[in-house]
């Protein structure tokens, strides 16, 4: 039997209202001790009813409200209550010590959420779902993680995996002895089931790019010589001062961060010591940092001052051209001549063209996702479904040549990755690893 768990689920904060969850058999029994309705009439708590009452917080009492959710029809699918008292620090952590003491112990991070997976409520990567929106800062990131939370994934899945046993035992109904070729009927009709689960495959890795951005947003590196107006365009994108502006040639030495949302997508800002030879060892420094942000931006914005163009310009030019980039000239306020290489002519300082570089930047990023499809945003299931596609091309390749025991194994292995992803096949590594991410509460 599974202990009791209690957590404050809300933040620790001043606010309205705070909820304490308790979780596991005994929850009835600490809601019986903690909490005395108004309605003194009442006998038991009937499941997912609200009732209004005195909530203990030790020496004194406070004022709130109790559900109780009988099991398995609870979020984690056991007895479960939430107590609402009034928000704040000092009540909420009275009202969770009065739980402990009554016989819970404090839950650790996502325990909750762990033992909805463990008592089948939720697959595994409907947890994720649920952590990606409760980190989520933008409606494109809350919404990816609902599309997971909801199971829409684990459904697509689930199926994918299901004409793979189809497949698996087709294999084995066929297969008298272990080295024995397949019938022909056999092998055609397997090759079209497996060329269908890769097909599901294909479509969804190749959703991955945009689902990835649409999760987590656009990385967006601001690179060019010094003072040609990084700072300025980022604090004129930001629309407040984010970035530290100077006239001194080389002071935005370290990466400064800052975010936008476009339309519901995330645009992170790195704004750099720009590249151009080192005069000392931070700018040293600084160089790399932007040779760094060179290779992991998904979309560069090269700032040339168009007033002032020089060689290096050109020099970065030859770095960057095959890269996501959008060439930004600055300055315009003070020079209407155009580069030819530019995308587009700005002044960070008047605000002309952000609002059309900011038009630019999100069609230059992937970042839009049909919700209504399946999609794939989360790195572990692309890498399980990367492997799929290796395995189930394998067997393809080889399913004329091999005999049936080799071509189970190749389903097989391919039957667990998607398993991987639902957390049929996860291994306790995955689990903790997800479930590590979550926050105390939830
Ligand atoms: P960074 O080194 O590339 O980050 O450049 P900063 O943003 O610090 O800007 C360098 C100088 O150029 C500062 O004095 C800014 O005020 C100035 N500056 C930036 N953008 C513009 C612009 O659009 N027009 C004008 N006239 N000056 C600008």
């Amino acid at each position: 039997m599974k202990d009791t768990i209690s957590a404050i689920s809300t933040p620790l904060a001043a606010s309205g209202v705070a909820i304490i969850r308790v979780s596991g058999e005994e929850s009835k029994q600490i809601a019986k001790k903690v909490f005395k309705s108004f309605d003194k009439s009442l006998k038991d708590f009937e499941p997912n009813k609200m009732y209004v009452g005195e909530i203990s917080c030790g020496d004194f009492t406070d004022v709130g409200m109790l559900v109780y959710f009988k099991g398995p029809k609870s979020f984690t699918g056991e007895d479960t209550i939430e107590l609402h008292c009034h928000g704040g620090v000092a009540i909420a952590k009275a009202v969770f010590k009065q739980t402990l003491k009554c016989g819970a112990r404090p839950a650790v991070a996502g325990e909750f959420t762990k033992r909805a997976f463990i008592n089948g409520k939720l697959s595994l990567s409907s947890c994720e779902g649920l952590i990606d929106m409760i980190n989520s800062q933008s409606e494109g990131s809350a919404r990816a993680g609902a599309y997971l939370y909801r199971e829409k994934l684990t459904k697509k899945v689930n199926a994918m995996q299901q004409i793979l046993t189809d497949v698996l035992a087709e294999i084995d109904a066929d297969m008298d002895f272990p080295e024995e070729d397949l019938e022909k009927t056999s092998v055609e009709n397997i090759k079209v089931l497996i060329k269908d689960v890769l097909e599901k495959t294909n479509a969804l890795l190749s959703t991955f790019n945009s689902g990835r951005v649409v999760l987590s947003g656009v990385k967006v590196g601001i690179i060019g010589k010094p003072n040609t107006g990084k700072s300025s365009l980022l604090n004129a994108l930001l629309s407040y001062e984010k970035a530290i502006v100077s006239d001194v040639a080389g002071t935005t030495r370290d990466i400064v961060e800052g975010s936008l949302d476009l339309d519901g997508v995330r645009f992170n800002f790195l704004d750099t010591a720009g590249i151009r030879d080192a005069v000392d060892q931070i700018e040293n420094l600084g160089v790399m940092l932007s040779k760094r942000v060179l290779d992991e931006s998904d979309l560069i914005l090269f700032v040339v001052d168009g007033s002032d163009l020089q060689e290096e310009d050109q020099k970065i030019y030859e770095l960057v051209k095959d890269k996501n980039v959008i060439v930004v000239q600055n300055k315009q306020d003070r020079c209407n001549k155009k580069w030819p290489k530019a995308d587009i002519i700005i002044s960070a300082t008047t605000g002309e063209g952000i609002e059309e570089l900011k038009d630019l930047m999100k069609e230059k990023s992937s970042s839009s996702v049909d919700f209504s499809s399946d999609f794939l945003c989360e790195e572990r299931h692309f890498d399980a479904l990367t492997r799929v596609k290796e395995k189930l091309e394998s067997a393809l390749s080889s399913i004329d040549l091999v005999t049936a025991d080799l071509l189970s194994i190749d389903v097989k292995l391919a039957w667990d990755a998607l398993g991987e992803i639902t957390g049929v096949t996860a291994s306790e590594k995955i689990i903790d690893n997800i479930f590590s991410k979550f926050c105390v509460g939830k």
